[in-house]
């Protein structure tokens, strides 16, 4: 078929692969349980759909500027400032199609081939093979027996002449644990002092419970940013429940972000001029919905947990955010592929296998559905395991 090496080597995303079964499974007609999503069920903020509904009355929906419209950058400096004490300019924002696409346009900026990325593990199903699509080498540090988070020391001792970036989700997705503060304050300043990026992969920085907020490297950092090394991604998907209209951006340092805008603008020239203006629209309307969305899951968190504890041989460490939970199965099968499948098969649940995430004997269970999913997801696994 003559396709590129890069092509043939690249694994799938497990979670959107999940995702089409469990969409198939449900238009077959089967009464299948989805745990293995990645989405809040809630509909969109009302400044949303009026937004962009304006601009479809018009009649005029073109191209914008790469680096996304003014009045979206305008919402996201403020919002910037409002959360992380930093006010980007213009030059410093770059809104994408997702915050993959932002996570992708970084990276192809800062590394060249076999250049090296470190990660923690668990991560994000998808950063190995984004890395690799940008001729990387990720490099994943384990976190140490019975942890989810990986220590300060540990991600220092794999830094090599190589290391362009670090990559860090807090809270994290799978294991909805928050990063604490020594660690983030560390990571900073060894990546100022090396010269080594750090990117904040902030997608759920919002979506964190018990009063507790999820720390900004921006914090940690005495330089202004267009000094900075740090980096932070954010997005509409998950705190504002727009994950279909795939806007996502990166706030970073000028010369860092206008190279980030040549390579978005040979690639996918801007995000869609709809999805522009309804997320400026959901930016505009505040904190209420974001508020509200948290509180739920929250609530959904406290059913999760409750719900787990009721397995005999389960081990877990309860979320702080996200919509996550990453519950330690090896007790009943170290196999976690297997064990998804086979719940899958057997019972009709979705889950994701922790293997995805770098971290065996774990399963990945969402909370971002219907409470009276979680009870009858976490029944039927009950059932088969106990
Ligand atoms: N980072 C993390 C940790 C995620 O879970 C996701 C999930 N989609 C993304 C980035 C990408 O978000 P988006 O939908 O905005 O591309
Ligand atoms: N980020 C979500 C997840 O991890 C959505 C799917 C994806 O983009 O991978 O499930």
């Amino acid at each position: 078929m003559n396709l590129s090496r890069l092509a043939q080597s690249l694994g799938q995303s497990a979670t959107l692969k999940l995702n089409e079964i469990a969409n198939n499974l449900k238009a077959e007609g089967k009464p299948v349980v989805h745990l293995g999503g990645g989405e809040p069920e809630e509909k969109i903020p009302r400044g949303a759909l009026e937004e962009s509904g304006k601009l479809l009355d018009s009649g005029f929906v073109r191209y914008t500027p790469t680096s996304g419209t003014a009045a979206l950058k305008k919402e996201i400096a403020a919002y910037t400032e409002k959360h992380y004490g930093v006010k980007p300019g213009p030059r410093n924002i770059l809104v994408s199609s997702g915050a993959k696409q932002a996570i992708y346009n970084f990276l192809v900026s800062v590394a060249d081939p076999g250049d090296e990325v470190i990660f923690p593990a668990p991560y994000w199903v998808s950063y190995p093979e984004m890395v690799r699509l940008a001729y990387g080498n990720p490099v994943v540090v384990k976190p140490r027996e019975g942890e989810l988070l990986a220590k300060a020391a540990d991600i220092e001792a794999h830094i090599t002449s190589r290391t362009r970036a670090i990559l860090l989700n807090s809270p994290n997705n799978p294991s909805g644990q928050v990063y604490p503060e020594d660690l983030v304050r560390h990571l900073v300043e060894i990546c100022e002092d090396r010269g080594v990026y750090l990117l904040m992969d902030d997608i759920y920085n919002r979506l964190v419970f018990d009063g507790l907020k999820a720390p900004s490297a921006f914090a940690f950092t005495k330089k202004p940013l267009n000094d900075s090394h740090i980096v932070s991604i954010n997005g509409v998907s998950k705190t504002f429940s727009m994950t279909g209209y795939r806007i996502g951006w990166s706030v970073a340092n000028e010369a860092l972000t206008q190279a980030m805008v040549k390579v978005q603008a040979q690639v996918s020239s801007c995000p869609s001029a709809l999805s522009q203006a309804a997320a400026a629209g959901a930016l505009a309307e505040g904190d209420g919905f974001v508020g509200a969305l948290r509180d739920g899951l929250e609530k959904k968190r406290d059913v999760m947990v409750a719900e787990l504890s009721r397995l005999k041989k389960v081990k877990l460490h309860k979320p702080q955010g996200t919509f996550y939970s990453f519950p330690d199965f090896s007790a009943y099968e170290k196999d976690s592929a297997k064990l998804s499948g086979m719940l899958l098969e057997k019972a009709l649940v979705v889950t994701v296998p922790g293997v995805e995430f770098g971290l065996e004997g774990h399963l990945r269970l969402s909370y971002c559905g219907s409470e009276k999913d979680i009870v009858e997801g976490v029944k039927r696994i009950r059932e088969i395991l106990d």
